[in-house]
């Protein structure tokens, strides 16, 4: 049941550092998947990454945006999604099959192809996704709906790392994803400290999670972190900065018996002391992506009112105003939590 073809608006990043809106064909009706009418693009750091040419094995034009909701505008036969519900997308499709797959991790599926970043992604109006990829957002605005992307990285790093009631958690880089760290880890029951390079944004952390300390990296940063919590340190650490220094520098804040999760991810390699390491039996987990369950329980924080999502919402723009927005929001990096590139 095939449509004819109609057009729509693009938002193209034709090759790093040039992005423009381009006409481009809607995709066209195809039986085995649901059409979506996007409504909010999220933009994130690998957005500014594709648009500044820092990603690695990234070919241009691409379409960029993975941090998106609709509204549902064609589904097939037999779906159990209709026309007009607003939906979430995972934009992490996975082969299904492969080891990860088969054992319930879809996540880091060997094959993954994350929208917006192997394949053309949501900045635009309308995408064809399998209907597994789309979560119901009822109860949900539509910004609110394109914000559940990026915290549910953060709080699958805080279940990677089994943070519970009353761990304390320094979180490494107080940006987006850390912040969502912080939030999650906070809503398991732990106390919450962020260590960042920037004051600024550690204090704009600090009004996101309610109750966190802060510290600024300096010359004594270990002595303070030491000071601060009666020479224990804590019990898990969150890296998220994707510096690979920071994320060596983070083992020295791990408490005996405690746990290092590397969320962010480097193109380097780490390098770490192993008596270090082995003196505090320490556990050393990576955390990618998010799966179904982190989405679930990011939705029901935000339906609790747990996520001061207007507050995390800094900066918005049109499909039209992109071009000229998006480079203009990397100078803004200090103020800016999370912008939203608004649709129709
Ligand atoms: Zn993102
Ligand atoms: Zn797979």
């Amino acid at each position: 049941m095939l449509n004819e073809t109609t057009d729509m608006q693009a938002v193209v990043c034709v090759e790093p550092g040039q992005l423009e809106v381009q006409t481009r064909p809607a995709p066209a009706r195809d039986d085995g998947l649901v059409q979506v009418r996007v409504r909010c693009i999220g933009v994130c750091g690998t957005d500014f990454h594709i648009y500044k040419g820092l990603h690695p094995f990234l070919e241009y034009p691409r379409v960029m945006g993975h941090e998106l909701s609709g509204e549902v505008a064609w589904a097939p036969e037999g779906s159990s999604l209709s026309v007009g519900t607003p939906v979430i997308f995972n934009p992490y499709l996975a082969c299904g099959s492969c080891v990860a797959c088969r054992r319930g991790k879809p996540n880091c599926c060997t094959d993954i192809s994350v929208l917006g970043v192997h394949a053309d992604g949501g900045m635009c109006e309308f995408v064809n996704v399998p209907e597994d990829a789309l979560y119901p957002a009822d109860g949900l605005t539509l910004q609110q709906a394109a914000m559940v992307e990026f915290l549910s990285i953060g709080a699958h790093g805080v279940r990677r790392g089994r943070i519970g009631k009353g761990d304390s958690v320094l979180v490494v880089g107080a940006g987006p994803i850390g912040l969502g760290a912080g939030l999650f880890a906070r809503i398991a029951g732990a106390r919450v400290s962020f260590l960042d390079i920037s004051e600024a944004r550690i204090r704009t952390a600090q009004g996101i999670v309610e109750g966190a300390d802060g510290f600024v990296v300096g010359e004594n940063t270990l002595a303070e972190i030491e000071a601060a919590t009666d020479g224990d340190l804590f019990h898990a650490v969150i890296d998220a900065t994707g510096n690979r220094r920071a994320m060596e520098a983070s083992m020295a804040y791990v408490c005996h018996g405690g746990t290092l999760i590397y969320v962010s991810v480097v193109k380097d390699d780490i390098t770490f002391s192993d008596p270090l390491f082995h003196s505090r039996e320490m556990t050393l987990v990576g955390s990618r992506n998010a799966t179904r369950e982190d989405f679930e329980h990011v939705i029901s924080s935000i339906k609790a009112g747990h996520i001061p999502t207007d507050a995390i919402n800094t900066h918005r723009c049109s499909l039209a105003e992109a071009p000229t927005a998006i480079p203009a929001w990397l100078d803004q990096q200090d103020v800016l939590i999370k912008a939203i590139v608004e649709v129709g």
